[in-house]
């Protein structure tokens, strides 16, 4: 535990850590199971193509999830683009700009415009009335993200979409084995999407998922993740392959075993931050509703630079001096970066709580790799930060004054 703030490594040169401390740090889960797993793979000799352990997983996801159709695919993004082609998105679609680049990149690269819509400062999520306002005669769908895995409006988004006849697909990549008034996440809008990227809490290596309750909609993404075969040299319409593989599944197979104890790590980090930095001026950890159930996967911290006498940034920049590889995302926001901030340099001025919130977030490394008093250092840190933060920042390498990028 640190005492003062002389002991900071922009300092003494001395890192708090010996090793680098990052968000989204992946859990293998047991190496034996898994190897047994791979090993029957390599035994049968089907690597891919609706295999055993992708049947599997299709499920275990499904009995988790409480639906239907659960398709397993090869990444987020991929299961994104093939949600986006099957609801026969065009023209507009409204999604939120505080996302990762890829909800937005899965609709332009398919020559759709994304208008991107401003968020709700308190849920960081989609404000429902202003989709409303942005809905224009060219608009088929809206994308809501269930931001940290807390869900979106998801009653008042699906009231939107049914009265101006609009696809609501859900960008879940955050919220996988989390509830919103008590149902899985999964079941809600026409699709809903996962990533099982290796930096999400589950995760399959790389993957991701489709998920349900239209059996029609299940149907057209099986055919379009393998290539639109409904049968032995019979293509039946446009496909792409974003097929899950084998091995992917025997990952994801094998975390399933395990998902409880990935969300009590999490749980215990999130709870150890928020008692340990409650009541620090200008520092607020983005709360979960423990009613539900939640993945806890994200530790946020947003930081008001006026009460915190230090900006984000700042901090960001002392937490990197100390190998607390701490996150901005999703800064700068998808409408500042490229293609879209040169195709529609507008889009800022109606941004106003995305633009505040992108320069007040910083997530925390969490997960099975970080312990209690891993926790306590970087909390410690975190508060001699805030209150002698400006000494301390002024004194921080040029390199590190926009760390987090
Ligand atoms: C991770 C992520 C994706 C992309 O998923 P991949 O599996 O990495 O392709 C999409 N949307 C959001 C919000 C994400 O965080």
């Amino acid at each position: 535990m640190k005492s003062s703030a002389d002991d900071l490594a922009v300092f003494t040169g001395i890192p708090a850590f010996g090793r680098q401390l990052h968000v989204g740090q992946p859990d293998v889960g047991s190496r034996g199971t898994l190897m047994r797993r791979i090993d029957g793979i390599l035994d049968r000799h089907w690597l891919t193509n609706d295999g055993p352990c992708v049947r599997e997983l299709e499920g275990r996801i499904a009995d988790l999830l409480g639906v239907r159709h659960a398709i397993p695919l090869s990444s987020g993004t991929c299961a994104l683009e093939i949600a986006v082609k099957a609801l026969e998105l065009r023209g507009e679609v409204i999604l939120p700009s505080m996302t990762f680049v890829a909800t937005a990149h899965a609709l332009e690269w398919h020559g759709i415009v994304p208008v991107f819509c401003d968020i709700d400062p308190e849920t960081h999520n989609l404000d429902p009335g202003r989709v409303e306002e942005l809905i224009t005669p060219r608009t088929t769908g809206i994308v809501g993200v269930h931001l940290w895995g807390r869900p979106c409006d998801v009653e008042r988004l699906a009231r939107v979409a049914a009265r101006h006849k609009l696809r609501l697909l859900f960008d879940a990549a955050h919220a996988f084995r989390c509830s919103c008034k008590g149902r899985m996440i999964g079941n809600f809008g026409d699709l809903e999407v996962f990533s099982f990227h290796a930096t999400k809490f589950f995760h399959t290596i790389e993957g991701g998922a489709v998920t349900t309750n239209d059996g029609e909609l299940a149907e057209r993404v099986r055919l379009m993740s393998n290539h639109g075969f409904v049968g032995y040299d019979a293509v039946g319409g446009l496909g792409i392959n974003g097929k899950m593989n084998e091995i992917s599944a025997a990952m994801g197979l094998t975390l399933c075993d395990d998902l409880e104890r990935l969300v009590a790590a999490n749980r215990r980090n999130y709870r150890q931050y928020k008692s340990l930095l409650e009541g620090l001026p200008g520092v607020a950890v983005a709360p979960y509703d423990e009613t539900e159930q939640c993945n806890y996967q994200y530790v946020v911290l947003e930081i008001d630079e006026r009460s915190a006498f230090i900006t984000r940034d700042q901090l960001a920049g002392i937490l990197w001096a100390e190998n607390v590889l701490a996150r901005r995302y999703f800064y700068p926001g998808c409408h500042r970066m490229q293609p879209y901030l040169s195709k529609y340099p507008d889009a800022a001025g109606r941004l106003p709580h995305t633009e505040s919130l992108c320069r007040r977030v910083l997530c925390l490394p969490t997960g099975t790799s970080v312990g209690p008093e891993e926790i306590e250092t970087i909390a410690g840190i975190i508060r001699i930060a805030v209150t002698d933060g400006r000494r301390l920042a002024s004194r921080l390498p040029e390199r590190l004054h926009s760390a987090g990028a």
